[in-house]
């Protein structure tokens, strides 16, 4: 209290710029109650999510006053989407395609199998009509998404025997979420969506056979290699998915156009960071895991591949028919990754390949 109190009465000095936010809150700041889907301190997606919330305090300057609680904290992992629903909470973070039992579209704003990478979503959202779409289909449940996070490209998975074809999902029981788990049922899989917290016991108990996570940043810290040994490279449900900063579209309306544009401005930014962040770990973390776990790398092979884009194909058109909404967000993802995604293979695609193919990477 002392503390503050000298703070008050300090004239606006580098004393005062140099310390927390939080020591210096307005006495008239707004609270902003952010509940998130990661543990605590999670590796990846839990630290990114609370490196996003203490960035909001500190670029309005204490004006926004960020309280954040973990998975569990407050209410459970996948609750947090009712829990700003109804206004209990201003905000969550997570991945909107959790929640594709509220409504199907809502998976287009984290990933689709076969869909776009970060740059394709990005693109699409910011430049492309994405962010009208998702306010559409946000808005019937009271709630305001922004991009906050992209873990790239993910890993096709932890596996305990290889995968060589579509017949060998038959009967496996594994973690993924989203219209990716869909794409796995129709090949024969018994699909499960346990939040992160709780893959690792079901995977070393036998409840599941397999999961996916992320890529190998992430994946290293949750210790899959101890019950799985075969690692797929990048696989076709989740190309780029994003995260959401998602508030209650009243709170989010209350706010001035100044709190808007920071909260806007620090989602962004941890857009960006958490893909970045992701990046330039990657390459390091999968050499960990060959080297010191053991890990077995596989690509999936063009059968499987088939097999896969067979199934969502049947994925994409039960969607389309589930309502108006749900057709028009479809195929605008269609037509929109298809129209970006072939100037990009055109010219960065080309490019990384000639690169790559030269100097073995
Ligand atoms: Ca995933």
């Amino acid at each position: 209290m002392e503390r503050r109190k000298f703070l008050k009465g300090a004239a606006l000095g580098t004393a005062a710029t140099a310390l927390a936010a939080p020591a210096i809150a307005a006495t008239n700041a707004k609270t902003m109650t952010i509940v998130s889907t990661w543990p605590r301190d999670f590796p990846g997606l839990g630290i990114s999510a609370q490196r996003l919330a203490a960035r909001i305090t500190e670029l309005s300057e204490g004006a926004i006053q960020t309280e954040y609680f973990a998975s569990g904290e407050r209410v459970r992992a996948l609750d947090v989407f009712d829990e700003v629903a109804s206004g209990n909470s201003q905000a969550y973070i997570g991945a909107d395609y959790y929640w594709t039992g509220k409504h199907p579209a809502l998976a287009y704003f984290t990933a689709v199998p076969f869909g776009m990478t970060f740059t394709e979503l990005n693109s699409w959202i910011r430049y492309g009509g994405g962010m009208e779409l998702w306010d559409k289909v946000q808005d019937q449940f009271g709630l305001k998404g922004l991009p906050a996070g992209n873990t790239g490209t993910q890993a096709g998975g932890w596996f305990n025997k290889e995968i060589n074809s579509g017949d060998d999902f038959k009967g496996l029981k594994m973690r993924i979420p989203g219209l990716g788990g869909q794409v796995l049922s129709k090949l024969g899989a018994s699909t499960v969506s346990l939040p992160g917290g709780q893959i690792y016991e079901n995977l070393v108990s036998g409840t599941i056979d397999a999961t996916e996570w992320v890529g190998p940043y992430n994946d290293y810290f949750m210790k899959f290699y101890e019950a799985a040994k075969y690692y797929y490279t990048g696989g076709m449900h989740e190309p780029g998915a994003q995260l959401s900063l998602t508030m209650n579209k009243s709170w989010w309306s209350s706010l001035t156009e100044t709190e808007r544009s920071i909260i806007t401005a620090a989602a962004l930014e941890e857009n960006g960071n958490q893909y970045f962040e992701t990046m330039a770990n990657n390459g390091a973390y999968l050499k960990k895991l060959q080297e010191e776990h053991g890990v077995e790398v596989r690509n999936f092979n063009d059968d499987v591949w088939d097999a896969m884009a067979d199934a969502a194909a049947e994925v994409f058109d039960e969607i389309a028919s589930y309502d108006a909404l749900a057709a028009e967000v479809n195929d605008a993802v269609q037509a929109k990754m298809r129209e970006i995604g072939h100037s990009m293979a055109l010219f960065e695609g080309v490019f990384t390949n000639q690169r790559n193919r030269i100097y073995g990477i």
